[in-house]
């Protein structure tokens, strides 16, 4: 170690704290210092490691953030710093990790969630402004291995579609696989455009009955007739399939809070959401065994050798 004054080397000092943290003494100036503790996600963040990890994992079992702020004993605004510190960390950890990831089968679905207000009570001065009313989230989720490949956060348009897609397609290596979605038209050009020479397009069409009177907010319609159309490529019709990544919607709600529907909790701004999902996303992939695996979906995919800490996310980035 050497003096931040004089720049000259400085002797061992004893330990602070319950810790041990070694201190140092500058024999030029006499000054003292403790050697620097490594720091979550390499940031400024002035807690220590195990609170950290505890905030977080408040956040992503599925807790509001009041709730993790009355847990954890710390500020509402100190849970939100860290949550978008953690979700801007795992949404670079995802873009560098789930690259050409081979893949047989592929299902992408849309979730619908809303941040502020809904798109029907927006005033005609916010029609266009894309941070508030109602985002879908894109998730393509590998049907073998149920591994999240890529998620995108943004309207139901074709521009969306078409940026979730480019990251499909460097998500997945280049091989040939089955792709199955639901009949939202936008697939259709995105996929032929950008994975046309790897990608087999299965559609899958639901018809649903009309909901019985009374009940149609809280029991979902009833699916009466399944089919399977080819959009592109060759196919295997009889496994085109949407179910798991609708599933996988579920849970999101289960365990991202502000998803949870008919309640109070909600998003008020896009980029908290936004760190919600990543960090979902990464704690769904990596950290957390999945039931019917018994491993994580990042291990089944052979992305990763071990079941991922939050200790560890903190430190490697
Ligand atoms: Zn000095």
């Amino acid at each position: 170690m050497t003096c931040h004054n004089c720049r000259t080397q400085m002797v061992k000092a004893g330990f602070y704290g319950a810790k041990k943290v070694q201190r140092w003494k500058c024999q030029q100036c006499n000054k003292r210092f403790s050697e620097p503790q490594p720091k979550p996600f390499g940031q400024d963040v002035r807690l220590p490691m195990e609170k950290v990890s505890m905030i977080l994992r408040c956040l992503a079992e599925g807790n509001s953030v009041r709730s993790t702020s009355r847990l954890c004993d710390v500020e509402k605004r100190t849970v939100l710093n860290l949550l978008k510190t953690a979700g801007d960390a795992c949404e670079r950890f995802m873009e560098r990790t789930l690259q050409n990831v081979p893949v047989k089968e592929l299902q992408l679905d849309e979730c619908w969630s809303y941040v502020l207000k809904k798109e029907g009570p927006k005033h005609p001065t916010e029609a266009n402004d894309d941070s508030i009313g109602d985002p879908y989230i894109y998730i393509a989720l590998s049907g073998e291995s149920k591994l999240v490949l890529a998620w995108h956060l943004g309207k139901r348009d074709r521009e969306n579609t078409f940026t979730f897609v480019e990251k499909v397609r460097s998500a997945t290596a280049d091989c040939k696989f089955d792709i199955s979605t639901d009949a939202w038209p936008a697939y259709v050009s995105a996929i032929d455009l950008q994975l046309g020479d790897r990608a087999n397009h299965g559609v899958v069409v639901k018809v649903y009955d009309k909901p019985e009177e009374g009940r149609e907010r809280y029991s979902p319609a009833v699916s009466l007739l399944s089919k399977n159309q080819s959009e592109a490529g060759n196919p295997d019709l009889s496994r085109a399939c949407t179910s798991h990544v609708e599933r996988k919607n579920g849970s999101l709600r289960q365990w991202c809070r502000r998803l949870t529907r008919l309640t109070y909790a909600f998003s008020k701004k896009k980029e908290n959401l936004r760190a919600a999902l990543a960090l979902h996303f990464w704690y769904y992939n990596f950290a957390r065994i999945h039931g019917a695996l018994r491993v994580t979906p990042a291990q089944e995919a052979q992305v990763s050798d071990h079941i991922w800490s939050f200790e560890e996310l903190m430190s490697t980035l």
